[in-house]
């Protein structure tokens, strides 16, 4: 496989930290942020990096040399004349053959690229964009997808946004396929090029850009603060445990009653408003080893009383709030079936005895499968029984809440929680206090 890093363009607001360095160059806990890009691209095989740097400096070239020295093969492109990120695609045109990865220096990461490159094969989009839920949505790119992960939208920062959007930022890592170079062949030379304005965007006005959703590691440290952020999450081991080749640990969280106040159905998004803890809550396990997995069931959906745009919506509505509280769901699955038939208003193909509907653990061998998620090494924490034995069925430790549903014990009252907390707060102060 191939990488393509752009290293070019300077560092200015860590100065203090960098110097006279490329912002590349910038050590995290004694090695450079490129060198931790360089051996995480080795570990899952790439072999052939092209490294695009600024002419003002060959810090990169001394640093590198010709990559034998990390197991890989560098080629260098200095940036005579700054071409912005996508110029450089004019040089690669003649020189790549396969579709490869566009990685962007200033990123502290550590990602398994086998399993971003089966996606981008699997759905043979133009770009395939990486995309992640962060603690600061409301001031970030956000990707809007559809059903099957296609992009159709990109929320840019500097637009106001006075509606719910879903947390999905991009983080600044593609595939690239190699038809996308094809454009450039024609040209006698290069021309200065935005890499998202002049080829992200129009690949998804033309539907041919797809995003990989993970819940890897990828932090930009462009700021001292953040920089202090992602240097405490390497030297914790939070960086490389996220990495998707190693089995991971989630706390999966029931929703209503445990995310969002306990009342009637939630039927509509002017219906959900968030318990005071959560979002202090989450935020703590999203800088935990952990992941934060919401798993709901959702029968009003079945039920004829919640359509998908509006449960869509009241999800969206979840995540814009938990974003205001600088936090997020790495994912959320929900089951709108019901077994009952002969209600008016149903939905009769979703009255059916699913897989996936709470205590059954579908949803959860779904979350298993796209995380790689240990369910051993995994809590539950619910506000009702039902919840416990959903836990308890797949293996994981379970905690019940008891300020959520008030009728806790309406339905599989002999399942026994490990722990019993008062709120999600207090659940997960027990379950880090574990480590
Ligand atoms: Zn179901």
């Amino acid at each position: 496989m191939i990488a393509v890093i752009q290293a070019g363009g300077a560092g200015t607001r860590l100065k203090e930290i960098a110097g006279d360095l490329p912002k590349p160059m910038v050590p995290i806990s004694g090695k450079p942020i490129l060198q931790w890009q360089v051996e995480s691209l080795a570990r899952s095989g790439v072999g052939v990096i092209y490294i695009i740097c600024p002419k003002t400096s060959t810090a990169i070239q001394d640093h590198f040399g010709d990559g034998s020295k990390f197991g890989v093969s560098i080629h260098y492109f200095v940036e005579e004349v700054p071409l912005g990120t996508g110029g450089v695609f004019f040089y690669l045109a003649n020189l790549i053959k396969e579709d490869f990865f566009l990685v962007f220096g200033d990123l502290m990461l550590d990602v398994d690229w086998n399993r971003f490159m089966k996606f981008h094969k699997k759905h043979d989009g133009a770009i395939t964009t990486f995309g992640h839920p962060n603690s600061h949505p409301y001031d970030s790119d956000v990707l809007v997808l559809n059903q099957e992960g296609k992009v159709i939208n990109m929320l840019s920062k500097k637009n106001p946004r006075d509606f719910f959007y879903n947390n999905v930022t991009n983080a600044g890592l593609y595939v690239v396929s190699k038809g996308l170079l094809n454009t450039f062949k024609g040209m006698d030379e290069p021309i200065k090029m935005d890499f998202e304005k002049e080829l992200l965007a129009p690949t998804i006005f033309t539907g041919l850009c797809y995003c990989y959703r993970s819940s890897e590691y990828v932090k930009d440290c462009g700021t001292p603060d953040r920089y202090a952020a992602v240097t405490r999450d390497n030297d914790t081991g939070v960086v490389k445990s996220r990495n998707l080749a190693n089995p991971q640990k989630a706390i999966f969280l029931d929703r209503d009653g445990v995310i969002n106040v306990f009342g009637d159905f939630v039927r509509s998004a002017d219906k959900l408003f968030l318990k005071d803890d959560a979002a202090g809550a989450i935020k703590r396990i999203n800088e935990s080893k952990y992941l934060a997995i919401c798993i709901t069931n959702q029968p009003v959906v079945a039920r004829g009383e919640t359509s998908f745009a509006e449960l869509s919506e009241i999800h969206a509505k979840l995540e814009t709030l938990l974003g205001e509280g600088g936090a997020y769901l790495n994912d959320l699955y929900f089951c709108p079936h019901h077994p009952d038939k002969g209600f008016e208003g149903e939905v009769p193909e979703l009255k059916i005895d699913c897989d996936c509907r709470k205590p059954k653990i579908g949803l959860l061998l779904k979350a298993k499968k796209d995380y790689n998620i240990d369910l051993k090494a995994s809590w539950f924490v619910g506000d009702t029984h039902q919840d416990v034995q959903t836990g308890i069925n797949a293996g994981c430790k379970t905690i019940l809440i008891t300020s959520g549903d008030p009728n806790p014990a309406a339905k599989y009252a002999d399942a026994k929680p490990d722990y019993i907390c008062r709120d999600l707060a207090e659940a997960v102060d027990l379950i880090l206090s574990q480590e």
